[in-house]
């Protein structure tokens, strides 16, 4: 019997017990490799010794002091750490425990920026559909994943979506990557002014999306169109990097790729690595100086904010990702992982679909490769594929709803950035099989 309210109360899981590099073992010694990172979390695997000792540094020296009465040396450097790498002006941070904190957090600043502005009329965000900003009601309304929203849909915020960038459905072959890309940046516009571009706070977006879609990375100059619509109508862009930041897409922050800057960009999951809970929310200088040189506070505040144990163990993280070329790592095993995927499912009859950056890595499974037809959402292929791969010492991170939130199934990989060859062939070995047994469950095994 168990006192906690599990996820899927009904179906029980093995109990983790230790871990060691990429893998986790369970009270029966069984192993898995951890090929998703849990949800994209645990970047440096599960034993790395300098983060421990970091943390375990900190708590002797001071595990917390409530940041109403004091600062904290931890957390002035991680600040110091990232702002340095950041792109554009984004000079500030505000550390908080998660993602869905880190996405209210920049919720309100975009909100209170506009609000000491004096344009208090400003209350819309815009962010897409087929998103998960978190589960919280700020971040779960401003969220496109009609799955996750359905339960609350009464009592969420007014939410405004428009279309993600997913090529492999919503690109028709004869249009071009540009015009696909104009066509996306001609959508918000209309949806601005529908709103009223006086009216309209942010538009919010995954860099690369994430769990709802499974690692679907922009056409080439999506953002750059999408940083021009915003600036046209003086709104602000919030990039939500909280599962495709860090590191994981081979630069630390995904839009460097894209060469956009945003107004305000949230980071969690890699930050951490999973050795403490931790999120944070960049921000710009003129966002910033607004706030500070107004009213002087920003009108919001968590017991954890800056908590010093949690800065310490992240700032150790992300000195261990340069110590070690950790950036490196994942562009060429996430090179060598999707050839091998490629050359294992590029024919394979059910792959429509392998997309992603680094080690972000989707696969979108189909009944038709033809047609892109999905399998009837009543399979729940991906949870079948999810429970196979454990069966076989694989974790991986496979979703359902993926065409529309309702069918569609994908799988995700966001293996740790120390992984090898090893694990890298591993994976494929696996996946392979746990594919191969769902799909035999549901009458379409090769
Ligand atoms: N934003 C994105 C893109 C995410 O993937 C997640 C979590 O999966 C969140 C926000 C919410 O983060 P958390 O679960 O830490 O609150």
């Amino acid at each position: 019997m168990t006192a906690i309210l599990h996820r899927q109360p009904s179906q029980p899981l093995p109990l983790a017990v230790a871990g060691d590099g990429p893998y986790l073992i369970d009270s029966n010694n069984k192993r898995y490799l951890d090929a998703s990172g849990g949800a994209a979390v645990s970047c440096l695997g599960h034993s790395h010794k300098a983060v421990v000792e970091a943390i375990k540094a900190q708590l002797d020296q001071l595990p917390y002091a409530h940041t109403g009465f004091f600062a904290n040396q931890p957390s002035e450097d991680l600040a110091a750490h990232l702002t340095a790498r950041a792109p554009g002006d984004l000079n500030k941070v505000y550390f908080v425990s998660g993602g869905s904190e880190a996405n209210e957090t920049a919720m309100k600043l975009a909100r209170q920026y506009f609000y000491e502005k004096g344009e208090p009329q400003r209350r819309h965000f815009i962010a897409r559909r087929q998103s998960y900003h978190g589960n919280t009601l700020g971040a779960l309304s401003i969220g496109g994943n009609p799955g996750r929203r359905a339960v609350y849909e009464p009592i969420l915020l007014p939410a405004n979506h428009v279309s993600p960038c997913y090529p492999y459905r919503e690109q028709p072959a004869e249009e071009s990557e540009e015009a696909y890309a104009q066509r996306l940046a001609d959508e918000l516009d209309a949806k601005i002014r529908e709103l009223g571009p006086e009216t309209v706070i942010a538009f919010v977006a995954e860099t690369v999306v994430g769990a709802t879609l499974g690692a679907v990375e922009p056409v080439p100059g999506y953002f750059r169109k999408i940083r021009e619509v915003c600036d046209r109508h003086g709104i602000l862009l919030i990039l939500d990097e909280i599962m495709s930041g860090m590191g994981r897409t081979g630069c630390l922050f995904a839009c460097e790729e894209d060469g956009v800057a945003p107004d305000l960009l949230t980071c969690a999951k890699g930050l951490g690595a999973g050795y403490q809970p931790i999120g944070a929310c960049l921000l710009s200088d003129r966002i910033h100086d607004t706030i500070v040189g107004g009213s002087g506070a920003f009108q919001h505040g968590f017991t954890y904010i800056g908590h010093a144990t949690a800065c310490a163990g992240a700032l150790e993280v992300q000195r261990t990702i340069e110590r070690e070329g950790l950036l490196e790592n994942v562009q060429t095993q996430g090179a060598k992982l999707r050839q091998g995927l490629e050359a294992r499912f590029g024919n394979h009859p059910h792959i429509g679909d392998i997309r992603g950056r680094g080690l972000f890595l989707g696969i979108e499974l189909v009944q038709d490769r033809a047609t892109k037809q999905p399998f009837a959402p009543a399979h729940k292929l991906f949870a079948r594929i999810k429970a196979k791969a454990m069966e076989h010492g694989l974790m991986c991170y496979p979703n359902g709803g993926t065409r529309n939130g309702q069918d569609g199934d994908h799988i995700l990989l966001a293996p740790p950035f120390i992984i090898g060859a090893q694990q890298v062939q591993e994976i494929q070995d696996r996946l392979e099989a746990a594919i191969q047994d769902a799909l035999k469950e549901i009458g379409a095994g090769a």
